[in-house]
């Protein structure tokens, strides 16, 4: 969790500090990207603290220990975050 949050956060730093000759549209989303999951994992943390932490938004049912582990910042179970995306 703390790593997923720390790479995100050096891939930010990268791509400010190499603006200036890169695409400026490319590089917008691609930050615009990254933040979106910082947030995401910003949000996750306060879900910790409050207890709230591995439950799906959704359906309020346990999200899967291995769902947790590719996306720790998840906010859903798989079939809500299915039904989300469509
Ligand atoms: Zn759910």
């Amino acid at each position: 969790m703390e790593h997923a949050r720390n790479s995100r956060l050096a891939q930010l730093q990268a791509l400010s500090e190499t603006g200036q000759s890169a695409d400026d549209h490319l590089l917008s989303t691609q930050a615009g990207a990254i933040q979106r999951v910082l947030k995401e994992i910003d949000e996750a943390f306060a879900r910790v603290d409050d207890g709230s932490y591995g439950s799906c938004l959704s359906c309020a049912k346990p999200v899967p220990a291995e769902r947790l582990e590719i996306l720790p910042y998840t906010r859903y179970c798989v079939p809500c975050q299915g039904r989300a995306a469509v």
